[in-house]
């Protein structure tokens, strides 16, 4: 039998804690609990979990921060719940590494497959080697594989989970892989801004997120080059 698929609810409000618990055990999944922030970040770091459904108003640590940690040592996915529909630009805006956003008050079918799709997109592995694909939209770069139909990228054989615009990045650069663009050029090109109303340290940013979650070492980077004074490329 495979198996169960297990998600960190990290909730302080245990009647809502124990709805979603019952609802992702009928669902086929298994569960833990944690109940204050810092116990949700400790739980999420023995990297035991498919999937993290993170409260935002939580004791002792909040959900940003948790999100914060866990994201800057792995890519399992996350999923916020939170309270107010407005919150969710603001939220969006600190761009905190979350694969996705659920507001509360929420159906629970629509949980449910949110949960589900996000343990598809990250799990299952991709192993192709470099030219065994003839997929135009499945782009192999060394271990490097960016699958545009799947929206998936993978290094090694191990998921990477990207925000949408580190995602647009990496495919614009994976299409024409050795060709340089400025700094201008991409945000025109991926960020669509026309007429440079965009900072060009978006890009710098965006380039070093990537970097940090591509790169063995991103200070001396494998894939995502500096072409000094030129702008940027993928080798
Ligand atoms: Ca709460």
């Amino acid at each position: 039998m495979e198996e169960k698929k297990k998600i960190l609810i990290v909730e302080d409000e245990k009647n809502i804690a124990q709805v979603l618990a019952f609802n992702i055990t009928q669902a086929g999944y298994s569960y833990d609990l944690a109940f204050d922030g810092e116990e949700g970040l400790n739980k999420a770091m023995t990297g035991e979990f498919d999937l993290i459904l993170l409260d935002l108003m939580l004791p002792k640590m909040d959900g940003f921060e948790v999100c914060r940690r866990i994201r800057a040592k792995m890519s399992t996915p996350i999923i916020i719940v939170t309270a107010r529909e407005e919150e969710i630009d603001k939220i969006l805006g600190l761009d905190l590494g979350a694969d996705d956003y659920v507001t509360k008050p929420f159906s629970m079918k629509v949980l449910l497959a949110r949960i589900k799709s996000n343990i598809r997109r990250a799990a299952g592995e991709l192993v192709i080697n470099e030219g065994e694909t003839e997929n135009p939209n499945v782009i192999v770069v060394r271990d490097l594989v960016v699958d545009s139909d799947k929206y998936r990228v993978t290094n090694d054989g191990q998921p990477i989970l990207l925000t949408k615009k580190e995602y647009e990045l990496l495919v614009h650069l994976a299409k024409n892989a050795g060709k340089i663009y400025s700094r201008e050029a991409l945000l025109e090109e991926v960020w669509g801004y026309e007429d440079f109303y965009g900072d060009l340290r978006t890009v710098d940013v965006t380039v070093s997120r990537l970097r940090d979650k591509l790169e063995k070492d991103p200070a001396r980077p494998e894939y995502l080059m500096t072409k000094r004074g030129m702008g940027y490329y993928l080798k």
